[in-house]
């Protein structure tokens, strides 16, 4: 075995964009640390498009948020239609400036961003195609094995941090329970050149057969989401036309794709988040439904919180077990909000036996001074504090 033998503060499992947004956090706050990942490079495709403004607040504390702004659409509004009707509009406008916007970014161009503005602050804090094999926790510090290029290496930090994803080893590894449950909705989604009125605005049509979704990308093009009975394997884009086409009327067939995939929903906890030395942060923490877009933002906020915690925890506290237990509550909590808010969202967009009832309830959403708490909650306003 070839050793490293290096010893950090801590240590981050993970360069997803919880991984690499916490190392800035930690260079911010001059806490020497090494993230781990397994990629050569971010994950192709588009997972997650929306960026919340309490995390363009969040990027805007580390000087790094102009590059998203240049590179993403800014989302003022979103119309909301039952079938093809028209019911109204919830804008964003009027929430707090200069942020008053949900910034949609496909979340490998976010992962660049945030790797490019690491790695100018410092140049050795990611090590990519380095996997995580072993971890082991001793009474005063932690002992990672990874291997890079054939080559086994091992470091050594007073605490380590998993970001390494739902299926997180270091969660595995560290017999910590991860609780909750499958949803029985299912999606398919793919983003195509754009061929609608819509322009930066996003649209939402609650259809008696299924949600549908449809939000603006970069680069003239457009996400849609749609809600399926069942789980489909291998989607097609003529699958996804057909079905936009039967709800809305809107044809999609001259428009390219980029992207198709399909996916379920769960709500998972990991309980606890914190065990000894070893912390889970992000996807590795909590699971949430992607119909509201906040897990990424989640993970966010978790990140900055904990950055927080581990200054006051590594500056010899005496209080470091109530400092993360406090940190653990705070982060339970907020996914739990969250969980609510996914939930919301989803229950609205299924098929329903009393259409009268939900067309009331959106148009009372819809209406101030409800409108405002709607775009509170639709820009994860307040998750640390209240629920829905
Ligand atoms: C369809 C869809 C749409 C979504 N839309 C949104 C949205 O609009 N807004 C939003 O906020 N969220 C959204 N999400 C959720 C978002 O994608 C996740 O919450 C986010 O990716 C979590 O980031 P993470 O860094 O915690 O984990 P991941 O992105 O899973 O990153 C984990 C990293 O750890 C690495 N890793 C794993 N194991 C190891 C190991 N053993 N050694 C080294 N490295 C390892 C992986 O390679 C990976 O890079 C969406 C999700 C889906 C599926």
């Amino acid at each position: 075995m070839n050793s490293l033998s290096e010893t950090y503060q801590v240590i981050i499992i993970g360069g997803g964009p919880v991984g690499l947004y916490l190392g800035l956090c930690l260079e911010q706050a001059d806490i020497s640390y090494i993230i781990l990942e397994k990629r050569s490079a971010p994950r192709p495709g588009s997972r997650s498009l929306g960026i919340h403004p309490v995390s363009l607040e969040l990027f805007k504390e580390l000087d790094i948020v102009s590059n998203f702004i240049r590179d993403g659409i800014k989302i003022q509004q979103g119309h909301a239609f039952v079938n093809t009707k028209k019911i109204g509009s919830l804008s964003f406008k009027s929430c707090p400036k200069p942020y008053n916007f949900i910034l949609a970014l496909p979340q490998h161009q976010t992962e660049t961003l945030l790797e490019q503005a690491l790695t100018k602050r410092n140049p050795n804090a990611l090590l990519r195609n380095a996997e995580v094999n072993t971890i082991t926790e001793h009474s005063q510090h932690v002992e990672v094995n990874f291997e890079q290029n054939g080559k086994m290496h091992t470091v050594r930090a007073k605490y380590l941090v998993g970001c390494d994803g739902k299926n997180s080893l270091v969660r595995r590894q560290s017999n910590i329970a991860f609780k909750g449950q499958q949803y029985p909705d299912t999606y398919i989604m793919g983003d195509f050149t754009e061929n609608t009125h819509f322009g930066s605005d996003a649209a939402i049509f609650l259809c008696d057969e299924g949600l549908i979704e449809s939000f603006p990308l970069p680069n003239n093009h457009r996400r849609w989401v749609v809600k399926t009975d069942n789980y489909i394997d291998d989607v097609s884009k003529d699958q996804l036309i057909s079905d936009v086409f039967n709800r809305i009327g809107h044809s999609l067939s001259d428009a390219q794709h980029t992207m198709l995939s399909s996916f379920g929903v769960q709500k998972l906890i990991a309980y606890p988040m914190v065990k000894n030395r070893t912390i889970l942060v992000g996807d590795a923490a909590h699971i949430v439904s992607p119909i509201g877009g906040q897990g990424m933002n989640l993970g966010w906020l978790d990140a900055r919180d904990l950055a927080d915690a581990l200054l006051q925890v590594l500056g010899n506290t005496f209080q470091k077990h109530t400092i993360l237990n406090q940190y653990q509550k705070r982060r339970e909590h907020a996914a739990k909000n969250a969980i609510q808010r996914a939930e919301m969202n989803m229950k609205l967009g299924r098929k329903i036996t009393t259409p009268f009832f939900r067309k009331q309830l959106v148009s009372l959403m819809l209406t101030p001074p409800i409108s405002q708490l709607m775009a509170n909650i639709f820009t994860m306003r307040g998750i640390e504090r209240w629920p829905v």
